[in-house]
């Protein structure tokens, strides 16, 4: 199966768990992750005509978006991986919506070159909601805070939130903590739902889900 028949069985999916859980149809964007994939394996994806892609890592993305900016229009580029505030710069030139907001410093430093370079782009506060260690984002406790002093304090256009739930758990619980988080913060974008939860994640309000491997294929590493 190519990667332009996975893509269009991927948005099949979603269109049909969009009627399922009376969602309006179209509802939910899908960003194409195309992180460790070269061009060459991106450009028959544009081809078929899906235009908004995820990438995890600012030095990876700038090595291959600008030549496909070139071949192809209206390409929306997403960062879903964790930021350091030396790549502030890099980030704000190479994407079009930052995912992955989580500390006071990454605001900061990104507001600073949104308004040097005049690109006040759209951003999404990472929640931390299964509190893992070794994960990116803000605990669920510290998250209203956080929004508030990005909006008011930094001056941040927040649109959203996003999480990653914890591998060996159901995802349904965190995606509703999610939910109910934005809510209560005036919210109203969710980035939630990969490969093997985005149908979840559209019953619980996803209005993007970050699907890599189900049209790219297995990632390799190496
Ligand atoms: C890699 C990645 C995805 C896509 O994961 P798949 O399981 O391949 O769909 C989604 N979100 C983030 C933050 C990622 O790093």
């Amino acid at each position: 199966m190519s990667s332009a028949d996975r893509l269009a069985d991927v948005l099949a999916d979603i269109s049909a768990a969009e009627t399922e859980f009376g969602r309006s149809p179209g509802s939910v964007q899908l960003i194409a992750v195309s992180k460790t994939f070269e061009a060459d394996d991106i450009r028959p994806v544009l081809d078929a005509g899906q235009r908004v892609f995820g990438e995890n890592r600012v030095q990876e993305a700038m090595g291959k978006w600008p030549g496909l900016r070139e071949d192809c229009e209206g390409i929306e580029l997403h960062l879903i991986g964790p930021l350091q505030s030396n790549k502030a710069k890099e980030a704000v030139a190479t994407f079009d919506v930052i995912h992955t907001i989580d500390r006071a410093k990454i605001a900061k430093a990104l507001k600073a070159e949104m308004d040097r370079q005049e690109r006040q782009l759209p951003c999404f506060v990472q929640v931390n909601t299964g509190e893992e260690p070794q994960k990116a984002g803000v605990s669920p406790a510290e998250t209203d805070a956080f929004v508030k002093s990005c909006i008011e304090e930094t001056g941040l256009n927040i649109v959203g939130l996003m999480c990653i739930p914890p591998v060996e758990e159901a995802p349904g619980e965190h995606f509703a903590l999610l939910q109910k988080i934005a809510a209560r913060n005036g919210l109203d974008q969710l980035s939630m739902g990969m490969s093997s939860d985005y149908h979840t994640a559209v019953g619980f309000g996803a209005t993007c889900v970050r699907v890599g491997s189900s049209i790219f294929g297995h990632r390799d590493y190496t």
